[in-house]
């Protein structure tokens, strides 16, 4: 590139001594006029002419500049083209290598941000981001939206009793029960604790409580070998959200307290609106029903 910008200025600045020549040369009648005229048009063809040599030198640059600026703005990745192999090239190429180093980053705290390392399932933060488009997309397609709250019961005897590690072995055969009963397009997370709680589009609430009552019964129906014949329960709150007037947070709130409704009405149920007082299922808390 300096090559270049040197041999573009070098011409540039002789352009007035080389036309002085060329009119000598000529062998017209000299006069200060038409010299001064020749020096003065020449002086602006070759200044023209160092302008466009140095325009299309520094014309990656500018876009390199442009191109990080909507990076830095909007987030979008600029498409970076090495227009020629000099220091503009290479300085191209660092900055794309820069942004892809940066990239891979981000999207690694990103999950990590979002996902729970043990089930990896996502998170609170997770389920507050994808749901949000997930609701709008009810509201505009009319559809229902029911959410299931679910809490593993007496966990913290599990985990006194077996361990931690016990403990979290039963935090992935709930997660992978959930995922076996759940349909794939069922958002699934992990609230924190024992607590999940699943969003289901285009469900109601009917449907919603068969699903419920699904899973509670593939959870008691789990052995896990550590437990030594010990059962799992869970307690479940579902809610059909109201799509005008709760927002995320609301849908979860009202989940919640049916929730704690089924523990307080002794644990291993599905509860909802309609459903209190006729409890689908009871079982004493933390009971472990004979081996079938
Ligand atoms: P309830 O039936 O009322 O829900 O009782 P509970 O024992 O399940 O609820 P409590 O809130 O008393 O205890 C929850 C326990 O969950 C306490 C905490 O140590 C345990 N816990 C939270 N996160 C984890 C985890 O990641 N792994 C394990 N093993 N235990 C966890
Ligand atoms: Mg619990
Ligand atoms: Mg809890």
């Amino acid at each position: 590139m300096l090559a270049q910008a040197f041999a573009g200025c070098f011409v540039a600045t002789h352009v007035p001594i080389i036309s002085i020549a060329a009119y000598v040369a000529s062998g017209a009648a000299i006069s200060a006029q038409a010299i001064l005229a020749i020096i003065l048009l020449a002086t602006i063809a070759g200044t023209a002419f160092a302008f466009v040599v140095m325009r299309h030198l520094l014309l990656p640059v500018s876009e390199l500049a442009r191109g990080l600026k909507s990076y830095r703005v909007e987030g979008r990745i600029p498409r970076l083209i090495k227009q020629r192999n000099d220091d503009v090239g290479r300085l191209t190429d660092e900055v794309r290598a820069l942004i892809n180093t940066l990239e891979e980053k981000l999207n690694r705290l990103k999950r990590q941000a979002f996902s729970d390392t043990l089930t990896g399932l996502g998170n609170r933060r997770w389920l507050a981001e994808v749901v949000g488009s997930e609701i709008a997309r009810s509201r505009r397609e009319q559809k229902p939206l029911s959410v299931i709250a679910l809490d593993i019961d007496h966990f913290k005897s599990i985990n006194d009793m077996f361990g931690h590690d016990a403990g979290d072995e039963v935090l992935v055969a709930i997660t992978e029960t959930m995922k076996r009963v759940l349909r794939p397009y069922d958002l699934v997370a992990r609230l924190g604790g024992e607590e999940f709680c699943a969003f289901l589009p285009g469900t109601g609430l009917k449907e919603a409580m068969q699903i419920a009552e699904r899973l509670r019964e593939a959870i008691a129906a789990l052995r896990i070998e550590t437990l030594r014949g010990r059962r799992i329960t869970a307690s479940f709150g579902v809610h059909e959200a109201h799509l005008v007037r709760e927002q995320f947070k609301d849908m979860l709130r009202i989940a919640d307290e049916y929730l704690y409704q089924a523990k307080g009405d002794g644990r291993n149920r599905v509860q909802t609106i309609e459903a209190r007082p006729a409890v689908i299922q009871t079982a004493p808390a933390g009971a472990s029903p004979p081996e079938a």
